[in-house]
């Protein structure tokens, strides 16, 4: 191609067959036809059939298949010795299982690419000679980018226009520095070219427009995107924790199912009868499925977060969230609406002065049909306001900054007839807390300053009051502050507004881009101050009082003045007492331990605070052991994002970067969403928890027969292939129904889970193992005997394993653990609360689960097929009466044990 960067800007557009116009949309149409989607082909993680044969290699199934084949191997060397049907079945599991995991693990990935679709990326550019927002997969060669602070560069471009654009590139060199990027012709090699700006890349500072010439593939990002095929997969410290724990599950079994296997040639029974015992031993005790069931669950889970406005940005988060103990949240968009108006404003004009004695006035303080005055306070107070701002009105739809936005609906019918150009810009960014605008208005060149009263006011050597300009004194300095301090205590949003005449000269300067270095922002004129009003959102208060009985701490950290954030922390119930409101510079000088001092001491708030500060706060609340949760939508707050537990970025007004940083982003921008977050990190937890507990009690069943038989030599009450019928058909909807509960209604009333607890604790598991499990084995045994005794068997007698009997008597030992398991998944719904408080039909699935669990219960115990796979033999209905009992006291004792528990918390409590 054309070496781009060689061009001139001008030289680079008419190449492109572009204008400083932009293309129209026509022709931008007729380019995305031919040319494509911007879209950079996703990478797919894994490819279907990797993950399809992962399924049959991995350390279970490998043991399995060892079995299968030792199974060959003694029906070839004992032909007809029954192992032929057991090798089938071990095959069975093995496909079962692994088509299953294999669903279950497609669903889930395929939901987690649906989430990252939610988040569109839009770019503005310019077309028709307008500025207009467009999706990036929109963007084509010839388009112009309109850059600034914070966008991400959609396609690879050449720079036309530059104001202090510095870009990082980390993603594509890997280096973290900014670099700075200018228009200018560059004769060197392509890659390192200063006008060029490549797709992935971020604007750190300022602004710029560019012009595209590679989108989509031919990016350079787009280029290299095949190298990085393998992008590497995060796999959360629950999903480890869960394989972890399968493995020592799976040794466990190896050992007691390798126990088994010696003991019997101990007792003296055949080689291949013990080897039947001990598969059926590893097979009864190890949980299939249990990973890809906690997969689903975190999958699922993600997704209703994503409904209620909260995306996840990788499975980790989900859990992270459930732990969270402290959120610091932005003020301004997070806790209010962000649709800022303005509401007062005061000058030193004699009008405000003499009558109404340092009272502020309603804005505009212009009577309708009053002409600004060429030189009065309020015109320069509108001028300013009006034209050191970025926010656009397209036909009564606003863009921009909703601060500028407010400023712009209050002064553009009062101001339509000044013409104004403007010739430069220093960007706000929050940092620096202001703005400042070199315009020419009506022939004279002005800087128009707007921002942070202390910031601005400190610029000021001089104040504009009744048509002249006169020295900034203490006395008027007092004043100025004495409005500040009414006004926020309103819970006015402040800004002060100031100018300068500069040397017309300058322009010249500034439109052949040699840009003086001066410090034009010095020797201010004080014009005065606006007050405007961001209402808090509503749903805020209650999700405040959600974290505080949560035992979660809520954090105002805030760029605005300390009253005004203290007034709104008030009027939201953030804080009730005296906080201390720490503003930036008082920061500075605390060290960590004095702050997590006041942290601990009592309420806080931070004002005035720039992101760096924010990075503070996170560093030292989270080397004392706080899990925290942080909001931000700057460029700047990205270190903060990235080094918090749960870096939250604002999916409506925060910049690119911030996203990119973040592991969660809130589609609605709004503080109640984070809660609910939290509310279902919480609750996906118990559920994996609910739903272990229930898969684990049915192993207790499952094993004892083996138990039983080797130790009392009783005929076998369950065979391998209705251990496969519980583990693989029963127990699996049933289980992901548990994994989709509803949060319970005590998960937000108790404190956030301990960094350090695991997922499967003693109480877990004694519940499954020594509790519930034992219930089941009563009521399977029982049944066993019961139909044996029944049929005339005597203890110790023999009993042929094809005998209607024996098929009956194994039969209804499964059904009793089925029937069990049917009460224990209403049991296991909740570990504390009773079955008719959270009630029998509050969710759905389990009653699907259980109706899947009968009917796989029916097929198994009454059609020819079923009997024919799994040896069993159909039940009459007396004996089915005789093991409902156990279904319902398998749930009467689990309620003794709820209450008891109850009542003993409560006599400690
Ligand atoms: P926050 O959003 O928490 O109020 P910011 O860092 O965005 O914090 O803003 C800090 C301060 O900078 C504001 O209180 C205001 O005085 C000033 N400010 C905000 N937006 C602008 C803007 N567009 N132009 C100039 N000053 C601004
Ligand atoms: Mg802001």
């Amino acid at each position: 191609m054309m070496e781009i960067h060689s061009l001139s800007p001008d030289e680079a557009l008419a190449y492109l067959q572009s204008s400083n116009q932009g293309l129209s949309e026509e022709e931008a149409l007729k380019r995305l036809k031919q040319q494509g989607p911007n879209k950079i082909e996703e990478v797919k993680n894994k490819s279907l059939l990797k993950l399809l044969i992962a399924q049959f290699s991995h350390y279970l199934a490998l043991l399995l298949w060892i079995a299968v084949g030792l199974c060959f191997l003694s029906e070839y060397l004992h032909p007809g010795g029954g192992l032929m049907n057991l090798a089938i079945a071990i095959l069975g599991v093995i496909f079962i299982n692994a088509i299953f995991t294999f669903i279950q693990e497609y669903k889930a990935e395929k939901t987690i690419q649906a989430l990252k679709k939610l988040l569109p990326f839009i770019i503005k550019v310019m077309r028709d000679g307008t500025v207009k927002e467009v999706p990036s997969e929109n963007i084509v060669n010839g388009d112009i980018l309109i850059l600034r602070e914070g966008d991400k560069v959609p396609a690879d471009a050449r720079l036309i226009e530059a104001t202090d654009l510095k870009i990082n590139d980390a993603l594509l060199t890997g280096e973290s520095r900014a670099k700075h990027r200018n228009p200018k012709e560059f004769y060197g090699n392509y890659l390192n070219s200063p006008n060029i700006i490549f797709a992935g890349t971020f604007i750190e500072k300022g602004l710029g427009k560019a012009v595209v010439y590679a989108s989509g593939m031919n990016t350079e990002l787009g280029k290299i995107a095949h190298l990085t095929k393998e992008l590497h997969e995060t796999v959360s410290p629950l999903q480890q924790e869960i394989k972890r724990l399968s493995k020592i599950i799976s040794a466990i079994a190896l050992a007691v199912g390798l126990f088994f296997f010696f003991l019997g040639f101990f007792i003296g029974t055949s080689f291949w009868q013990n080897f039947l015992f001990g598969i059926g031993i590893i097979i009864a005790i190890v949980p299939e499925g249990l990973l890809p069931t906690v997969s689903l669950s975190l999958a699922l889970s993600s997704y209703r977060m994503a409904k209620k406005n909260a995306l996840i940005k990788n499975l980790s988060s989900v859990e992270s969230l459930g732990s969270v103990t402290v959120i610091c949240t932005d003020k301004t968009g997070t806790l209010t609406q962000n649709k800022m108006h303005v509401e007062k404003s005061w000058t030193f004009e004699s009008s405000n002065k003499d009558e109404r004695n340092n009272q502020f006035d309603d804005f505009p303080m212009l009577q309708q049909g009053i002409q600004i005055k060429k030189k009065s306070a309020s015109g320069l107070l509108i001028k300013i306001a009006r034209f050191s701002n970025n926010a656009i009105n397209d036909n009564g739809r606003y863009e921009g900054d909703p601060t500028e936005i407010a400023l712009l609906k209050a002064t553009e019918s009062l101001s339509k007839n000044i013409k104004s150009e403007r010739i430069h810009e220093i960007p706000f960014d929050s940092e620096r807390k202001r703005m400042s605008t070199i315009n020419k208005i009506d022939g004279t060149l002005l800087l128009l300053t707007k921002g942070a009263v202390e910031t601005v006011l400190s610029l000021c050597s001089s104040i504009f009051s009744d048509d002249n300009i006169i020295p900034l004194n203490q006395e008027k300095k007092n004043t100025i502050l004495q409005q500040y301090q009414a006004m926020m205590e309103e819970s006015y949003r402040v800004m002060a507004f100031a100018y300068s005449e500069l040397d017309p000269s300058l322009e010249k300067d500034y439109q052949k881009e040699l840009k003086p270095k001066l410090n034009l922002e010095s020797k201010l004129t004080f014009v005065g101050l606006i007050g405007m009003r961001d209402s808090p959102r509503p749903e805020v208060p209650e999700a405040i009082q959600k974290c505080q009985e949560a035992g979660i701490r809520v954090i105002m950290i805030t760029g605005d003045a300390g009253k005004t954030a203290l007034t709104i922390a008030r009027q939201l119930g953030i804080v009730k007492n005296n906080p201390s409101v720490i503003e930036g510079p008082e920061l500075d000088k605390l060290s960590d331990k004095m702050l997590i001092d006041k942290f601990s001491s009592g309420e806080i708030i931070f004002a005035r605070v720039t992101p760096l500060h924010k990075m503070r706060i996170v560093t030292v609340l989270e080397n004392n052991g706080e899990k925290v949760a942080v909001t931000g939508d700057g460029v700047n707050d990205a270190p903060a994002l990235k080094k918090a537990h749960i870096g939250i970025a604002m999916g409506a007004s925060g910049t690119d970067v911030a996203r990119e940083a973040a592991d969660m982003v809130l589609l609605d921008d709004n503080f109640a969403s984070i809660v609910n977050a939290i509310e279902e990190g919480r609750t996906v937890f118990e559920n994996i928890r609910k739903f272990i507990t229930y898969i684990f009690a049915s192993n207790i069943p499952e094993l004892i027969p083996y138990l039983l038989c080797a130790l009392f030599e009783i005929p076998l009450p369950l065979t391998i292939m209705q251990i496969l019928a519980i583990d693989l058909g029963t127990d699996m909807f049933p289980a992901l129904a548990l994994g989709a509960e509803k949060p319970s209604k005590g998960i937000m009333t108790q404190p956030p889970r301990k960094a350090k607890e695991k997922l499967l604790n003693f109480k877990v598991l004694a519940r499954a193992y020594l509790f519930l499990g034992p219930i089941e084995s009563v009521a399977g045994l029982f049944g066993f005997f019961f139909v044996l005794k029944s049929g005339g068997w005597e203890w110790q007698s023999p009993l042929s394993s094809d005998s209607h009997l024996y098929m009956q008597a194994t039969t209804t030992c499964l059904a009793g653990i089925i029937i069990t398991q049917i009460a224990n998944a209403f049991a296991c719904r909740s570990s504390k609360e009773s079955i008719f408080k959270v009630g029998f039909f509050s969710n759905r699935y389990i009653l699907f689960g259980i109706a899947s669990s009968i009917i796989i219960a029916l097929f198994i115990i009454y059609t020819p097929l079923g009997n024919f796979i799994f040896g069993t033999a159909p039940l009459g209905l007396g004996t089915i009466l005789v093991l409902l009992p156990f279904g319902i006291g398998l749930l009467v004792l689990d309620e003794a044990r709820k209450f008891i528990i109850k009542r003993i918390k409560k006599n400690r409590g």
